[in-house]
């Protein structure tokens, strides 16, 4: 699982957050202070072992990038991903799997083609989206959720 450094904006201390509890609200371990995440969240790796479980608990709606590190319009999406984790953490949850890596559950939605969008509400699948799309796409799949 990735993590995040984000520093307190009370005691200074730097702390490190799981990816996948970015979005819980999380305290500074020092000073226990809320820690702002908005700007500092960073796109939550999933993967085969981890994906169904985090989706079905996620309290916030979930974006997924399916991308490839080969693929070349993956790269070319992948600062828009990361740009829309650092923004949207309070209202909803953005996620990457890594297709080359995690066969399973490329297979299991039967993912063809890279990058993949895929949007989930309440552990379900709402809606996907497939090639390199536009930041207001994106947006508006995600603000229809
Ligand atoms: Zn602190």
């Amino acid at each position: 699982m990735n993590t995040v450094i984000v520093p307190c904006s009370s005691c200074g201390k730097k702390n490190r957050i799981p990816a996948n509890k970015q979005h819980l609200h999380p305290h500074c371990g020092h000073c226990k202070a809320p820690l702002k995440m908005t700007n500092q969240a960073v796109p939550v790796e999933l993967g085969d072992r981890d994906f169904h479980d985090f989706v079905k608990q996620a309290p916030l709606p979930v974006m997924v990038d399916f991308f490839s590190p080969t693929c070349g319009p993956c790269r070319t999406m992948s600062p828009l991903v990361d740009a829309m984790a650092r923004e949207h953490i309070n209202k909803c949850i953005i996620a990457k799997v890594d297709t080359s890596k995690n066969q399973q559950i490329a297979l299991f939605f039967a993912i063809r083609g890279v990058p993949t969008f895929m949007f989930f509400k309440n552990g379900s699948l709402i809606d996907q989206i497939s090639g390199a799309v536009g930041r207001n796409v994106l947006e508006q799949k995600l603000g229809s959720l």
